[in-house]
């Protein structure tokens, strides 16, 4: 039997691919099992990659990759609300095209406080940018085509049963820690008895990737990147893969419908409303859930991504809430391998990611709820009617639902207020709703983004903690001694949302502690956000 390797992670998809990086980029040796063929692309499923992953892609030097991929550099990344493709435009949320973004000084819309504004990117395209990226990681192994059967957890290590597609052969594989990052049927999940619960069927959806290269001549109105279509024989969207040839089409099925009672080219027809030829490459029905896992770790197994948690597709945001698992918990993990990190630092990853889970999956919920609503049957006529019920509800879904579109406080206002690993001062942190979110340097939020000298912050932060100093008055010197990775950053103006002469940054932007001198007992400072103390601190 070989050594353990310090992390398995058992599924090849976004979420483990991105803890894979985060590691690696931390000195962690990694290897993935991931039972699909070398190189075989996923379900086309996810199209949004929020702000917040960019912001972390940035950090492993995937962002300008990812949005070089995909649709056309300027192609603009509108939503519109149409009664069909060759209908009535309803009303439209405008969202620039990367190359817009990119001549206006990487702006986000409404100048969101990022160096990084979401990106509009089928995972289809996402996950070949991201194996290309992993091959640079020396540190990261991934096994294609080798499917994790069974997880033993001892005292000491996991051991994982594996069997080789290639051979048939199975393999025993020691870890010293296991992350299930093997989507909503995981198989980790399972073996650990760990149930799901929430709400496990809100809407029924046939989603198909078409080819329909006349498409876009049937349209009436401009081109966008999402097409969502109301009217009262059918409700779904399109979504543009290249910007012509290639769509996504989603039917939403009315309640009482099965995919076996859908009639999908008759439904494909009326979200057109034209006839217009087109050829299914591939279709697959999907319910959307609410359900998060109950645990979502024991001493040396944690789940992370569609594992953990899954939910409707508003809002764009499941597998960003993944990237986000990935990102907290590697730098626990790479804490504990290197020796600074406490147990406590491991025990901190389901207490600070299950709340936030539970909060977003009920925004996303509700957003599903608020877009079920009557149509009115002059919807499609020429005429005052029409006229009336057009402009009424394009103004319904453009202030209602566009939201999930913009949703800036998903991205950037969740917070964990009860960490064992966070140092508190009292204050509270702002509510954020869906599209709402005030920055503060309240203990547990994200950092307030800020650039410095032209520079991201997230960049100067690094893999490691980063004490910002607004002050240079205030003393700082004990701080060389520190036993976590941590540097100290020197900001001239204090930012908006910073209120203290000092912040204590986590390597996930989060922040760990503030205020306006050391404190005295800096050791205690140290146990606490590293979680205890590691097996090499003093
Ligand atoms: C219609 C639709 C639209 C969506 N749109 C969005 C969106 O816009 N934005 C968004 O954030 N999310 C979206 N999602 C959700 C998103 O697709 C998922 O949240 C995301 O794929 C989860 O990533 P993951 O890595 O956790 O799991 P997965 O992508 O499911 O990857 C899991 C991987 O594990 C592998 N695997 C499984 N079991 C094993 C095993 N035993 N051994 C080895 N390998 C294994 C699988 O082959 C797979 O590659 C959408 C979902 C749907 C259905």
């Amino acid at each position: 039997m070989s050594e353990a390797v310090p992390v398995v992670v058992i599924g090849g998809g976004p979420v483990g691919l991105t803890l894979a990086m985060e590691l690696a980029r931390r000195g962690i040796e990694t290897l993935i099992l991931e039972k699909r063929e070398r190189f075989e692309l996923p379900e086309p499923r996810c199209n949004h990659v929020s702000a917040r992953s960019m912001e972390i892609f940035r950090e492993l030097g995937l962002a300008d990759a990812i949005r070089a991929s995909g649709m056309p550099d300027d192609h603009p990344h509108d939503v519109v609300y149409a009664t069909r493709f060759a209908g009535y435009e309803l009303s439209r949320l405008p969202i620039p095209s990367p190359g817009e973004l990119r001549r206006n000084g990487n702006e986000a819309p409404d100048s969101w406080p990022t160096a990084e504004p979401p990106h509009r990117i089928n995972q289809t395209f996402l996950e070949p940018v991201m194996w290309n990226r992993v091959t640079d990681f020396e540190n990261i192994r991934i096994r294609w085509n080798t499917q994790a059967v069974s997880f033993e957890e001892r005292d000491d290590l996991v051991r994982i049963t594996a069997i080789d597609g290639a051979t048939g052969k199975h393999e025993i594989i020691d870890a010293l820690y296991l992350a299930g990052c093997d989507g909503s049927a995981s198989s980790v999940r399972r073996a650990l008895g760990v149930r799901l619960t929430g709400d496990d069927q809100l809407m029924t959806a046939m989603m198909a990737t078409i080819t329909a290269p006349d498409l876009p001549a049937s349209r009436t109105f401009e081109r966008a990147w999402m097409y969502w279509i109301l009217n009262p024989d059918v409700c779904g969207n399109f979504i543009t893969l290249d910007g012509e040839r290639r769509w996504i089409v989603n039917v939403f099925l009315a309640p009482g419908m099965t995919p076996a009672s859908l009639d999908f080219d008759g439904a494909v027809r009326a979200l057109i409303g034209a006839d217009v030829a087109f050829e299914v490459e591939h279709k697959k029905p999907w319910i959307g859930r609410r359900l998060l896992a109950e645990r979502f770790a024991t001493d040396r197994i944690f789940l992370a991504g569609d594992a953990a948690h899954s939910w409707l597709p508003m809002g764009g945001y499941a597998m960003n809430a993944g990237i986000a698992d990935a990102a907290n918990l590697a730098w626990k993990l790479a804490g504990v391998l290197d020796g600074w990190g406490g147990p406590g630092l491991l025990q901190s990853y389901e207490r600070e990611r299950r709340p936030v889970l539970e909060q977003v999956s009920s925004m996303v919920r509700d957003v599903r709820e608020r877009q079920v609503v009557p149509i009115a049957r002059e919807l499609d006529d020429a005429g005052a009617a029409g006229d009336r019920a057009r402009s009424e509800l394009g103004r319904y879904m453009l202030e209602t639902d566009s939201v999930q579109f913009a949703c800036i406080g998903l991205n950037f206002g969740y917070f964990y207020d009860d960490s064992p690993v966070i140092v508190y001062d009292g204050s509270l942190a702002p509510p954020y709703s869906l599209g709402s979110y005030t920055p503060a340097s309240v203990p547990g939020c994200r950092a307030p983004y800020f650039a410095i000298d032209g520079e991201s912050i997230y960049d100067r932060i690094g893999a490691g903690f980063a004490l910002l100093r607004f002050d240079r008055t205030i003393d700082v010197t004990a701080i060389k001694a520190a036993r976590l990775p941590l540097v100290v950053i020197d900001v001239e103006n204090r930012p908006a949302g910073y209120e203290t002469g000092l912040v204590l940054v986590r390597p996930d932007q989060h922040i760990a502690w503030r205020g306006d001198t050391l404190p005295p007992a800096l050791e205690e400072l140290y146990g606490r956000v590293a979680g205890g103390v590691g097996q090499t601190a003093a």
